[in-house]
């Protein structure tokens, strides 16, 4: 729960959890905001320390291993229970000028040993569609838009080429640094000249990215650091100043670094990724992203760039091409804003009354399971928390108004188990990716004004990642009427069951099996071919010249992910695009 009431004690006996469920806590955030130390913030985690004299390849240190990777025993079991099935049928678009080879597996690719040996201990055993397009196209030097579901990863499509090139160079690229272990605060300090910008919107999904980093640079001199706000920039500055190649930041608090000079400047800069594009290029960042992209000394023209989102409608798409130019690709995998048919979609119409009575049958039925339920403000977000605590559930809560303190142990909390209950606002919880999120409850749905069905998207997304499945259901009341069109269409595109109550938008022309259309009035507005004939420079890459390499059928952007090769293959029965034959047989995906 939120803020404990004070003295507030976690009862016992006869107040025992219901069925199933864990027994709650109360986090008492005042104790935690007075233990406030540098090792209480996640950003402060152990990286990899590179030492000179070791060459091309650092040693294993199995202490760092163990916490990076789980030990031995976990990582045997972790892929058990994935499905590929469903990604494997769906087709990818690429589209710009040039066309990519595919890799088929990580062997082939071209990568550095060490991040070939990252990649093992990570886990990851074949490469996602999205992987098999962004690794080869950044390793050959592209600029690259990915646009795959959520939960497709996307971090690891960008970090694995651009470390691994990064790997073999670093010495050449990368600034001079301080030994770690002669390290004097205040004598050995360096400026940060990061190689690598990553920019998110949020501070959870900064030391998420972070997580991924860490990981993929063990045994490598590329040191990862992230900033984010909420921690005194004393400290973060006091990182930086210890060298750091590979930068993950949130827009405000990079911006305040670019803004000293003494401590931050990028001037070496190779990539930078925008990661939740369509996010970060909303007003609402400007100025951030402005000065990041440019005010830091950075060799503009000599930087590479990387936009990805599993949503992109068409005010980001236009937004994109200001920044990136001419030779850039772009990966669609299936429609962009499209959802996995890993997960079940279910959609419960209830009185804005009942949905408290409703929300608890859904936790006794689906006990025991980790579950985020989405409101959409932070009012609500206390409010709903404090009513699940009082039913004895093991819940806790985050949105922007908390104090770090408090967002970081409701993430850990929640990640751990200890909390398996999350009340979430949107925002807050874009890009996260914690293992087994079973249920995902809209308890209010995203309004048209608040996201819409890119937000409904990214919400759901949070569960049935990487091959998982997962189960999202969503509280319809009557103010959610103006979504009730895209919403049935969005299910219906995922073969899922259309409720009584939302069978009245299902489009007259269809019919079991034919692709669904998104119509102008939806959020996709698909009839827009993206900024037709507007491509950058004169190479023809423009936002429309759809060229789907494997399977035949085009589509722009914004396109309903409908064509006839997907009327074809939907007609099928084995969703959409089904037919694509991607990837090439027996390739594992
Ligand atoms: P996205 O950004 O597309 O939503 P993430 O990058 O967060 O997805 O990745 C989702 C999960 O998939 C993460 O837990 C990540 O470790 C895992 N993952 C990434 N690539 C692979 C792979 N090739 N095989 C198995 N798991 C992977
Ligand atoms: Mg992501």
């Amino acid at each position: 729960m939120a803020v404990p009431e004070e003295g507030s004690v976690v009862e016992t006996g006869d107040q025992a959890a219901p069925v199933g469920w864990v027994e709650r806590t109360a986090f008492d955030y005042t104790a935690m905001a007075e233990a406030e130390t540098a090792a209480t913030w996640d950003g402060n985690a152990r990286v990899y320390q590179w030492k000179d004299e070791y060459g091309d390849v650092g040693p294993a240190f199995e202490e760092l291993e163990v916490e990076l990777f789980g030990d031995p025993e976990s990582r045997r079991d972790r892929q058990t229970g994935l499905d590929f099935s469903k990604i494997e049928q769906i087709e990818v678009i690429q589209e710009g000028p040039q066309r990519i080879e595919y890799i088929k597996t990580f062997a082939d690719a071209g990568i550095h040993p060490v991040m070939l040996r990252n990649i093992e201990l990570c886990g990851y055993e074949v490469p996602t569609p999205i992987q098999k397009f962004t690794i080869p196209a950044i390793l050959q030097g592209y600029d690259v838009i990915g646009v795959a579901q959520t939960g497709s990863g996307k971090t690891a499509a960008y970090l694995i080429p651009i470390l691994s090139k990064l790997m073999g160079k670093a010495k050449k690229l990368g600034a001079p640094r301080p030994n770690p272990a002669r390290f004097q605060e205040g004598v050995d300090n360096v400026i940060a000249e990061p190689l690598v910008v990553v920019v998110v919107p949020t501070r959870e999904l900064a030391v998420q990215i972070f997580n991924e980093a860490r990981k993929l640079c063990y045994r490598s001199m590329l040191r990862p650091c992230v900033v984010y706000g909420g921690v005194p920039v004393r400290e973060q500055g006091g990182l930086l100043s210890r060298g750091c190649d590979i930068l993950i930041g949130t827009p405000g608090r990079l911006k305040d670094f670019i803004g000293r000079p003494e401590v931050l400047s990028l001037r070496r800069l190779k990539y930078m990724i925008i990661d939740e594009a369509d996010e970060m290029l909303n007003d609402d960042w400007e100025s951030e992203l402005q000065a990041i992209l440019s005010g830091a000394e950075q060799d503009v023209g000599n930087v590479y760039y990387g936009l990805f989102s599993a949503t992109f409608p068409k005010a980001a798409r236009d937004l994109a091409k200001k920044y990136l130019c001419d030779s850039h690709v772009r990966f669609r995998v299936g429609r962009a804003g499209s959802t996995t048919e890993n997960i079940k979609q279910m959609i419960v119409e209830v009185s804005r009354e009942g949905k408290n009575e409703t929300l608890l049958t859904l936790l006794e039925e689906m006990n025991g399971v980790r579950t985020i339920i989405f409101v959409n403000s932070r009012q609500a977000a206390d409010t709903l928390d404090d009513f699940l605590f009082n039913m004895k559930l093991p819940v806790t809560s985050i949105h922007s108004d908390r104090t770090q303190v408090e967002r970081e142990a409701a993430m850990r909390a929640f990640r751990s188990g200890q909390a398996p209950i999350l009340v979430a606002t949107g925002v807050t919880a874009r890009g996260i990716d914690v293992r087994n999120v079973m249920h995902v409850i809209n308890y209010d749905l995203p309004s048209i004004e608040y996201g819409g069905i890119e937000e409904y998207t990214h919400r759901i997304g949070r569960t049935g990642r990487i091959g998982h499945r997962g189960v999202a259901t969503s509280f319809f009341t009557e103010r959610d009427e103006p979504l009730a069109s895209v919403l049935t269409r969005t299910l219906l595109e995922t073969n899922q069951d259309i409720p009584d109550f939302l069978q009245a938008y299902i489009p007259e022309n269809w019919s079991s099996g034919t692709k669904v259309k998104f119509e102008t009035e939806s959020d996709f507005d698909p009839n827009d071919v993206a900024g037709a004939g507007e491509g950058c420079g004169d190479e023809g890459g423009g936002w429309n010249t759809a060229d789907n390499v494997q399977g035949d059928s085009g589509g722009g952007w914004g396109n309903s992910g409908g064509n006839d090769a997907n009327e074809a293959a939907n007609a099928s029965g084995g969703g959409w695009g089904a037919d694509a034959a991607q990837p090439a047989a027996g390739a594992g995906w």
